[in-house]
């Protein structure tokens, strides 16, 4: 059976200019005991775009545990698409993890499952790693819908990937509902839903890159649940939103075994 070793993300969304992301990942640098400590986990952090070449600076400076991920990208290399961001234009600043599908993303911004698949497609051609996120409106949940609308958004945002590249890549579940609102999955529904996305990733691209995928609860994680969550067969580690702003919130998390 392969080992996964859980990643710990953390969206700050629209939050923190970059003094502010750079006195947090100080601290959280510090909170993690750097590099000489071994948690057992990744980290990643995915902060404005305008604090990325700050947070560049000083994670490689200060040899911090913790990589720098951005919250979106576009699939295009270049040309007229004011306001958006090219994924080499990322790669070229180290980052390491891109997050895309994000349902605020899909629901505010209009994003569709073949404009998430563009973006897989364009953030694995530049070397990064996508953290893709998929999950159900409580309607779809209430009317039994769950595992249809996270299957379907697996298999359209995963289309045309390798099985290897596939097994390199994270999938990040989070159940609308449970998203800013302070509402969370139970371990059982997480863990249900989290088992669905890793037989659909069989379905798609074999047994292999199933058992290597790392799929992500996402959904107000915090110092008082992340544990258990985190105790759940096939849960690798938890896209948090809220409680990464506050770096002894994410360190608690991180830290949480
Ligand atoms: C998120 O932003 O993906 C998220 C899960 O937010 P929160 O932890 O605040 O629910």
């Amino acid at each position: 059976m392969a080992t996964r070793t859980p990643l710990m993300s953390g969206n700050w969304k629209m939050h923190h200019n970059h003094f502010e992301a750079l006195a947090t990942v100080q601290k959280l640098s510090y909170l993690l005991g750097g590099r000489d400590e071994d948690l057992g986990v990744e980290v990643s952090i995915h902060p404005p775009f305008t604090d990325l070449r700050t947070l560049q600076t000083a994670i490689e400076q200060d040899d911090m545990p913790i990589a720098l991920g951005a919250q979106h990208c576009h699939w295009e290399e270049k040309g007229a698409f004011t306001g958006e961001v090219a994924p080499a234009m990322l790669a070229k600043l180290n980052v390491a993890y891109v997050i895309c599908g994000h349902s605020e993303r899909r629901e505010i911004f209009g994003e569709t499952d073949e404009w998430v698949n563009r973006k897989v497609l364009a953030i694995l051609a530049n070397g990064m790693t996508p953290i893709m996120c998929c999950g159900e409106t409580l309607d779809e949940r209430e009317a039994g819908g769950t595992d249809e609308k996270v299957a379907g958004q697996v298999r359209a945002g995963l289309a045309g990937v390798s099985p290897e590249q596939v097994g390199g890549l994270v999938v990040a579940y989070e159940p609308i509902w449970a998203i800013g609102t302070g509402r969370t999955a139970t371990p059982e529904d997480a863990q249900a839903t989290c088992a669905v996305v890793r037989a659909t990733v069989a379905e798609v691209a074999g047994a292999e890159a199933a058992e290597r995928v790392r799929i992500q609860y996402g959904g107000s994680v915090k110092p008082a649940n992340a544990a258990e969550l985190m105790a759940q067969p096939d849960i690798d580690g938890a896209l948090v939103g809220g409680a990464s702003l506050d770096a002894d919130d994410f360190a608690q998390v991180v830290r949480f075994r």
